[in-house]
């Protein structure tokens, strides 16, 4: 990690508003970070997290570049109008859409803000493609149950799951970026950074004037983001995201702006704690299979330690500890 401990920013909330909100497990109010960015909650369905973060960028001619429209559900259409209503702008000014991830809680409404205003929906070549490709990669994992020793009475929760990228096929990506490249928004120094990890074409946005960086579900302040939710990838997916992490901890002078939860400032700490979580996991992993060489996934799991306790993981959470279980037993192996 970048920084030596000396010069490290500690964490440290920059919104009390998201900050409150986010302890308080409420919906936090739209506010103004600056001059030309707003960011306003869009509340998801019961389950993990209670919203995702969208932020609208103001650009020096007029127009606003939303990064992460957030999920198409409930009221949501009629917050994000509101939100830049606030700004003085309408959906017709919207310059251009970022999608850090192709995940619905990202993605969500991209299709329905794209129609009106003819602006493009901008996203990471491999993401573009996972999405292009027949077949949730959520249910790709589920395919997997049987090799991984899942007991029968726990498989329909599983099998019923699907990120469902169902508002996905409404719309194509019109631009696909790679990484380096700095987006046009005029008057902005808005850079993209490939990060992957979480899914294998997520990147983060950094605003290189004022010092802000968008980081998706890169980074988040409270929640140890899953890792490998998206296409394929050729490198173990725990392998990128680590690497992503030194990528993004250079930036500690920079305000973070999370997918989820609330601003802060402090990345390169959040980094390290967040790495340090999955090295301590391929540990964990190590020992077991120590003692218990041909132990199946399930086995694994259950035998490591889960913030939310082993039997409250369900569902989603369920799989993705699963999942993540297997891609530390492929390191351990590797
Ligand atoms: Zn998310």
């Amino acid at each position: 990690m970048a920084g030596s401990p000396d010069s490290l920013v500690l964490m440290q909330p920059t919104s009390p508003n998201q900050f409150s909100a986010a302890t308080s497990g409420t919906i936090p109010t739209l506010e103004t970070v600056t001059d030309s960015l707003s960011v306003v909650a869009l509340p998801l369905p019961p389950g993990n997290v209670p919203c995702t973060l969208s932020y609208l960028l103001a650009d020096d001619r007029g127009g606003i570049h939303v990064i992460d429209p957030g999920p198409d559900w409930g009221e949501n259409w009629g917050i994000l109008v509101s939100a830049l209503a606030a700004r003085g702008k309408s959906v017709t000014d919207v310059a251009s859409i970022v999608v850090t991830h192709l995940h619905p809680d990202h993605i969500g409404l991209a299709g329905r803000l794209r129609e009106p205003s003819g602006a493009p929906v901008i996203m990471h070549g491999s993401d573009a493609a996972a999405l292009e490709t027949p077949g949730d990669p959520v249910r790709m994992r589920v395919s997997e149950l049987s090799n991984w020793g899942v007991p029968a009475d726990r498989r329909p929760e599983l099998t019923a799951l699907t990120l469902g990228p169902a508002t996905v096929a409404e719309f194509l990506v019109d631009r696909t970026v790679e990484g380096g490249e700095l987006l046009d928004v005029p008057g902005r120094s808005l850079r993209v950074i490939h990060t992957p990890g979480h899914t294998s074409g997520h990147i983060c946005l950094r605003e290189e004037e004022q010092k802000l960086i968008f980081t998706g579900d890169h980074v988040l302040p409270t929640v140890n983001p899953g890792i490998g939710l998206g296409g394929p990838t050729s490198e173990n997916p725990i392998r990128d995201y680590l690497a992503s992490l030194d990528t993004v901890a250079a930036f500690d002078d920079h305000e973070v702006l999370p997918g989820h939860g609330y601003r802060f400032t402090g990345l390169t700490e959040r980094c390290t704690t967040l790495a340090n979580h999955h090295r301590r996991r391929t540990d964990e992993v190590a020992a077991v299979l120590e003692g218990q060489p041909d132990a199946t996934i399930w086995q694994i799991a259950e035998q490591l330690t889960w913030s939310s306790g082993w039997q409250g993981l369900r569902d989603f959470s369920l799989l993705s500890a699963l999942s993540q279980t297997e891609l530390h037993r492929e390191l351990v192996h590797s």
